[in-house]
């Protein structure tokens, strides 16, 4: 029988795994070998004392539909939970105060003249020149660009440096001066290219959405709310918990956990997958769904020069510090999501989510539960502090920010060290190459968020994309 060997249980590995399940027309084994004792990855949710706490990730982008179809497709469709609404603003940290970021304001782009008019975040230059963006020429240069260089010369320093950095170093860790803008943010290189202005081709793109959702909304009752983020009701940890038992269902798929691989070799026409104390599994089909520094690794043996390939994407570290509060014992009124922080202000948090307020079922109703962002690309001094002072230092900040001085109920640490893969400058060109050297290796393919796309959605998607891939290989698609 033929066997299909997956590296990696995070989300990308167990995409793929029960990808490879759905879409069979033939029976085959599917071997998945995770180092940690654990599957899941960077998905990791706990729950204590009533609170339900995302280590990780905490929500997907429903823009991207690769995770909520997936969710859907293994019966979690009912526990898709959308934001809470009523209260969904954003703060951005501004000289020591929190400010709303402008509504409209779509990751940098402003949509809408009012709020950003009268926003206190930017100053009064600084509204004019983010309103000069519709008379900014195209740029005619080729190649890459930062994200610092593309959002200046469009909207200017202070749309860099009060909106589009902090967003982008508390969902990418990344910074701005580095980060690919082509390969973290096509969609507005995309605008510019189309329309030659982000505001313009924003507006554009808005009404046509608008125009064709009125046309298509069919009869019958009303869908569930789909919101920018979603999530799941019981945590993210439940799409893990049940792929895991979706996948292990057929007798043809094992899954170990905590154990190592050392190491992939090419035998006949397949490979040799070899775990950490020398056992070697043959393989038909391949499948690397680690972190691309740990596949550089593995491949050394067979392609010294894919291996110094797959060295160059860069990783950053963070942690997250979940910390719960009595109610009663804060004034704050947490009249948002939570809020980003500037690196101009210096702080030691790159952003906060007022959890519970976000989302429901995250806190017993007479607690709140708030989730901080350490690290990232700005400073990553903190991560090396133990939990106890990091919860210190975290709680100091968000008594300097909020006005929280009590005692906390709860507090969670998760360290992610080497977790966030970044697209820095000419990210697109080093995929291409990587994809194309990989292409030469028929049954072997690497997937995961250090290549396509950063997010669970995008991470799921090129797992079910390679197991198609994986299914043609080995002659075990169904027939059409
Ligand atoms: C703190 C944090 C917050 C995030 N927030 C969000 C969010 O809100 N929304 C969102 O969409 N994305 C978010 N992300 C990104 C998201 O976590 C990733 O896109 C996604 O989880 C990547 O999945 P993956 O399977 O590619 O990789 P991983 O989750 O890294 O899984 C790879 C697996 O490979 C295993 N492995 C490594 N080496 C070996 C080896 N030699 N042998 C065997 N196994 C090995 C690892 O142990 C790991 O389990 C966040 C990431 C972090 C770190």
């Amino acid at each position: 029988m033929k066997r299909v060997v997956i590296i990696g249980g995070g989300i990308a590995g167990l995409a793929a795994a029960y990808s490879l399940r759905e879409h069979s027309g033939a029976s085959f084994e599917i071997r998945i070998i995770e180092r940690k004792d654990r599957l899941g990855g960077n998905i990791r949710t706990e729950r204590e004392g009533g609170f339900l706490i995302e280590g990780g990730p905490d929500c997907f982008l429903s823009e991207k539909p690769w995770a909520m179809e997936l969710c859907k497709r293994v019966g979690l469709g009912d526990e898709l939970l959308p934001t809470n609404e009523q209260n969904k603003k954003t703060f951005v940290l501004s000289r020591g105060k929190l400010h709303v970021l402008p509504e409209g304001v779509i990751l940098m782009v402003p949509t809408k003249i009012l709020p950003l008019a009268t926003s206190s975040l930017i100053s009064i230059p600084g509204k004019i020149r983010m309103a000069l963006e519709l008379f900014v020429p195209k740029r005619t240069a080729k190649g890459d660009e930062s994200l610092g260089d593309f959002v200046r010369r469009r909207l200017g320093r202070e749309a860099l440096e009060k909106i589009a950095e902090p967003l982008v170093a508390g969902v990418h860790a990344g910074d701005p001066e580095t980060m690919s803008v082509r390969a973290s943010f096509p969609k507005f290189v995309q605008l510019e290219e189309d329309y030659g202005s982000l505001i313009k081709g924003m507006i554009k793109r808005m009404e046509l959405l608008k125009s064709t959702h009125k046309s298509a909304v069919p009869a019958g009752p009303p869908k569930k709310k789909i919101t920018m983020f979603i999530t799941l009701k019981n945590g993210l940890g439940t799409l893990i918990d049940t792929l895991e038992e979706k996948v292990s269902a057929s007798k043809e798929t094992s899954i170990t956990t905590g154990v190592n691989v050392s190491g992939v070799e090419r035998k006949g026409d397949g490979y040799e997958v070899v775990l950490e104390g020398g056992e070697k599994i043959h393989a038909d089909a391949v499948v690397i769904a680690a972190p691309a520094y740990a596949a550089a690794s593995l491949v050394k043996g067979f392609d010294s020069a894919l291996s110094e390939n797959l060295l160059t994407i860069p990783y950053v570290s963070t942690a997250t510090v979940s910390i719960a509060f009595r109610k009663k014992d804060i004034k704050h009124p947490l009249n948002g999501f939570g809020f980003v922080v500037p690196k101009v202000e210096k702080r030691k948090i790159m952003a906060a989510t007022w959890t519970s307020v976000k989302f429901s079922y995250r806190a017993p109703d007479d607690s709140v539960l708030i989730r901080c962002f350490v690290g990232g690309s700005k400073d990553t001094s903190l991560l090396g502090a133990n939990d106890e002072e990091m919860v210190k230092t975290v709680r100091q900040e968000l008594k300097d920010i909020m006005g929280i001085d009590a005692e906390p109920v709860l507090s969670r640490v998760f360290r992610w060290m080497n977790s966030m893969p970044q697209y820095t400058i000419g990210h697109e060109d080093r995929i291409a190459w990587i994809d194309e050297r990989v292409a030469g290796y028929p049954g072997f393919y690497l997937v995961g968020s250090a290549y396509h796309g950063i997010g669970i959605s995008d991470s799921i998607r090129y797992g079910e994309i390679v197991a198609k891939k994986v299914l043609h290989h080995i002659g075990a698609s169904k027939p059409q």
